[in-house]
């Protein structure tokens, strides 16, 4: 790219330098540069001392670019008007110049036109001709021959892309580039606008820094644009000089604190965080400085800390994003567009590649497509921090959901031990209310048992003294009843048959005896007793009688014979728990015995 550019600089300065540059109606537009002569004199000089000096260097490049020269630069350029205008401009396509100072020598005469001058130091309306750039008409009727002659100075490094224009094709050109020009600050007041009031909204430190650094890199196309100098501080004058040096650094030091912020550079500590605090710290220190002593930002490196700047954003990008920082790949990407486009820009203001309206204004362009970037790399992560959040709420709600229901399991098991416990006692009160019953059954089948007799299932003789006790003062006939010859059956038949011969007389009673409130009981040995309740005496004896009577039908067997059976019975009448009754039936039973047994004796 170089070679070819080389050459052809050099065929142009070869042929050019004893030809003037010729204007002619086929080209209304001219880039001059092969034609250009410059001159970096040690010391001021005039302009007719100028045109004498001696060192005038052809350009040898496409591009007027001299960097940082603390002394005026002088440039000049033979031309012809070949052609049949005489309404040609010289437009200098960077106004950011702080002056630039025009006169047309006539090499015929001799003579100098007059002064014209332009540049962000001087109020514009001192400028020759109101405009973006500045733009100075040449006083060259068709057929002559002028030497341009200009002196540039400014405090930034000069740099002048210079045009030779008709004026009708400048006012073309002109309207055209207002319109993009036009087109991309709104676009970026937009966006500057929005994130300026999402910032409102969040309060999240990306937003402001985001719109700081916008906001610089608006006012720094401003000045290179020269739409600054045009509709917002025409009259400023001299102070207008720093506005582009003030916003380029704020632009810097802004862009590194959004770095900072958006990417959370302290978190990840390390030489990520020491560059990013070197930086803030440089470009504080050029602010600053560019108003108390701003010659000494030359010697402070400027241009190479924004180079190194560019490049350790990158590289913290780059870092970040290898750690997981998934903001730092857009934002890398974002980033690379710019200094790309920077270093086109640079490129081709410095001649090594080709200048046009696209190399001239590709920072700008390169500003757009990074804050387009920069503007989804933002949405991006608040979506994200926002799906992040979602997620944790989810993640919360979930964590109560589980220990809701552990909660509800631990009540569920509480619940289950409670039934369980509920079960075993209700079991073991059961348990125990049967064995009270068991033992209640139990103590009435003893209770039975010492009031029963075990042979003849009557009632014994405790119960007899019982009963009499309870019916203590009522009224009762008493029977006593005894078997007759007992021991002879005994004796002659045996004891078991002898408790058969019981047991059947105690058949007879309990056949006999039935009403209720009435009892028969056994005695003693071959002995019984009847009490009969609220009973007739002539009752009471019938009850004996008949008794008496059935014993005697009893016919009881053994061994083939028939052993008679019979009994005799004393009958008395008295209250209850008087023994008297007793003592009257044993006595009215004696008497029985005596009179004949097999009989019924009633007490007198
Ligand atoms: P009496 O007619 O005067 O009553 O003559 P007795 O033989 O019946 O005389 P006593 O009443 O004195 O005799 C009772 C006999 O009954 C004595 C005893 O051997 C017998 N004896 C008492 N208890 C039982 C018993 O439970 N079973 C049997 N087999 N004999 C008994
Ligand atoms: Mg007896
Ligand atoms: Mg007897």
């Amino acid at each position: 790219m170089r070679l070819p550019i080389f050459l052809l600089c050099l065929l142009g300065a070869l042929s050019c330098a004893a030809a003037p540059l010729q204007l002619t109606d086929e080209h209304p537009v001219v880039r001059p540069a092969p034609w250009l002569e410059y001159l970096l004199p040690g010391t001021e000089l005039d302009f007719a001392e100028a045109a004498r000096a001696e060192g005038w260097r052809g350009l040898g490049g496409d591009s007027l670019s001299l960097g940082y020269q603390d002394a005026p630069v002088w440039v000049r350029l033979p031309l012809r008007n070949a052609s049949a205008r005489d309404d040609w401009r010289l437009l200098v396509e960077w106004p950011i110049l702080d002056r630039v100072e025009l006169r047309l020598l006539d090499p015929a005469s001799g003579r100098w036109g007059p002064l014209l001058q332009a540049g962000d130091h001087l109020p514009l309306s001192a400028w020759p001709e109101p405009g973006r750039q500045p733009l100075f008409p040449l006083a060259v009727a068709s057929g002559e021959e002028r030497w341009v002659y200009l002196r540039l100075h400014s405090r930034e490094g000069i740099v002048a892309p210079i045009q030779l224009i008709t004026e009708d094709v400048y006012r073309a050109q002109e309207m055209d580039q207002r319109l993009v020009l036009g087109l991309f600050f709104g676009a970026m007041l937009a966006v500057l606008l929005y994130n300026f009031s999402l910032f409102l909204f969040t309060r999240h430190l990306s937003y402001l820094w985001y719109s700081l650094y916008l906001l610089g890199v608006v006012v720094y196309e401003l000045s290179l644009s020269g739409f600054g100098v045009l509709f917002l501080w025409p009259e400023l004058g001299r102070p207008a000089g720093l506005i582009y040096a003030f916003s380029a650094l704020w632009s810097f030091f802004a862009a590194t604190c959004f770095v900072r912020v958006f990417l959370r550079i302290p978190r990840y500590g390390g030489w990520v965080l020491w560059a990013n605090n070197l930086l803030l710290g440089y470009w504080s220190l050029a602010m600053i400085l560019l108003f108390l002593r701003p010659q000494w930002l030359v010697a402070l490196g400027t241009p190479v800390a924004a180079i190194l700047s560019c490049l350790l954003a990158l590289a913290t990008a780059v870092s970040l994003w290898r750690r997981g920082n998934r903001s730092a790949l857009l934002f890398g990407l974002a980033w690379s567009l710019l200094v790309i486009c920077t270093a086109v820009h640079i490129a081709a203001l410095y001649g090594a590649l080709p200048l046009n309206q696209f190399t001239l204004r590709s920072q700008t362009l390169g500003f757009f497509s990074e804050f387009i970037l920069l503007s989804i790399a933002l949405a991006d992560r608040i979506n994200r921090e926002r799906a992040a959040r979602i997620q944790a709420q989810a993640a919360l709600l979930e964590e109560r959901e589980i220990g809701l229901a552990a909660q509800q399991q631990m009540l569920d098991v509480q619940r289950g031990l409670n039934e369980e416990l509920d079960r075993r006692v209700r079991e073991r009160t059961h348990e125990l209310e049967q064995a009270r019953l068991d033992l209640e059954r139990a103590n009435d089948e003893l209770t039975r048992l010492s009031y029963t007799d075990a042979l003849t299932q009557l009632a014994n003789r405790r119960q007899v003294d019982e009963q009499l006790r309870l019916l203590a003062g009522r009224e009762l006939a008493v029977l006593m009843l005894d078997i007759d010859h007992f021991k002879q059956i005994n004796d002659r038949f045996g004891h078991p048959f002898g408790d058969r011969c019981i047991a059947a007389v105690a058949e007879v009673l309990r056949q006999q005896v039935r009403r209720s409130g009435d009892l028969a009981a056994r005695y003693g040995g071959e002995e019984f007793i009847v009490l009969l309740r609220g009973c007739t005496p002539e009752a009471a004896e019938r009850i004996a009688e008949r008794i008496r009577v059935e014993v005697a039908a009893l016919a009881l067997v053994h061994e083939g014979e028939t052993v008679p059976l019979t009994v005799s019975l004393g009958l008395a009448h008295g209250r209850g728990d008087g023994r008297g009754a007793l003592g009257a039936a044993d006595q009215a039973l004696y008497e029985a015995k005596q009179g004949g047994r097999n009989r019924v004796c009633v007490a007198r």
